[in-house]
C-alpha cells in the first residue's frame, strides 16, 4: 500500500483491471504435487506471476530434543524469499517480514494437521518463494497444504487460501503486485472448507466495516475455488501413480 501515481487507474471504464481481469476474477493458477524427490511431500504453485515451492519433512525426530512435546507433534514453518524473487535483489536470509509470515502460515495450517498422532516429532514445512508478485502468503499456504497431503500427513481438511482487497474504491479479488502497491487494502484469508473454519485473517490498509465483510466473503469464495484446484492437483498425482502401477 503506497501512494498511487496521479492518473493511474487500476480499473478501467469497462471494469477491466490492468492485467485484463474482471473485479472478481482470480489470476491463473497452476498446481503440481510431488515435485521434489528428496522431501517427504512437496508441491509447486504458480499463481499469476508468483512461483512457489513447498517441501515437507516429517513426522521426524526433533532436534534439539527439549522442543519435543510428549503428546503431539510440533509444526515448524519457514517462509523464505529467494534473492531473485523480487525486482530489487532481496537481501538473503530471514527478515522481520518473513519471520512474521512464517508464524501466520504456521497458525493457518496447524488447525488442519492431526498433531496428536505423532508425539515427540516435528513436521517441518519449507516455503520457498522463487518469484513474488503479491499474495505469496496465500499461495504459500496453498502449496504447503498440498505438500502436507503429499507427505501423507493426516489432516482434517486441506487449507485453501486467497486474498481480496480494495482498488480504485472497489472490492476486488486476488490483488497482484501493482494493485497491492497502489490499492487501498488487502485482506488475506485461509479456510478449511469442510467445516467453514477460518484459519488466517489479516488486513493491511483501510476498509469500512461493510467493505471488510465484503472483502472477507469474496476472499472465501476465492479460497473455495482454490480448494477445488488443490483437489484436482492431488487427484492428478494419484491417477499418475495408478497408471504407473498399471504399467
Ligand atoms: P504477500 O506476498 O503475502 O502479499 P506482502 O503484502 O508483505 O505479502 O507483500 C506483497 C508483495 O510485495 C510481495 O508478494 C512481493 O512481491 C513484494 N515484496 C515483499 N517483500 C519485498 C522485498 N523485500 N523487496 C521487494 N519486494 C517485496
Amino acid at each position: 500500500m503506497m501512494g498511487k501515481p496521479e492518473g493511474l487507474k487500476l480499473i478501467d471504464e469497462n471494469g477491466y483491471r490492468l492485467d485484463g481481469r474482471k473485479k472478481y476474477e482470480l489470476r491463473k493458477i497452476k498446481m503440481e504435487v510431488g515435485v521434489l524427490k528428496s522431501a517427504d511431500g512437496s508441491a509447486y504453485v504458480e499463481w499469476g506471476k508468483n512461483k512457489i515451492m513447498a517441501a515437507v519433512y516429517g513426522p521426524r525426530e526433533i532436534h534439539p530434543k527439549h522442543l519435543q512435546k510428549p503428546d503431539r507433534a510440533i509444526l515448524r514453518v519457514r517462509y523464505n524469499m529467494a534473492p531473485f524473487s523480487v525486482e530489487e535483489r532481496k537481501k538473503p536470509g530471514p527478515d522481520r517480514r518473513s519471520v512474521e509470515i512464517s508464524k501466520v502460515i504456521r497458525g493457518a495450517l496447524e488447525p488442519a494437521v492431526i498433531l496428536e498422532l505423532f508425539p515427540r516429532t516435528s513436521i517441518d514445512i519449507f516455503i520457498e518463494v522463487l518469484q513474488a508478485d503479491a499474495g505469496t502468503r496465500v499461495a504459500g499456504i496453498t502449496a504447503a497444504s498440498l505438500a502436507l497431503a503429499d507427505a501423507g500427513i493426516p489432516m482434517k481438511d486441506l487449507v485453501a487460501a486467497c486474498a481480496a482487497g480494495k482498488i480504485d474504491g472497489e472490492i476486488a479479488l486476488d490483488l497482484n503486485k501493482e494493485e497491492d502497491n497502489y490499492g487501498e487494502a488487502d485482506v488475506p484469508v485461509a479456510i478449511m472448507p469442510i467445516k467453514n473454519d477460518i484459519t488466517l485473517l489479516q488486513m493491511d490498509g483501510y476498509l469500512t466495516k461493510e467493505e471488510f465483510l465484503e472483502a472477507v466473503k469474496l476472499a472465501i469464495k476465492g479460497a473455495k475455488a482454490v480448494y477445488q484446484k488443490q483437489r484436482e492437483a492431488l487427484r492428478e498425482k494419484y491417477l499418475k501413480i495408478v497408471e504407473e502401477v498399471g504399467e
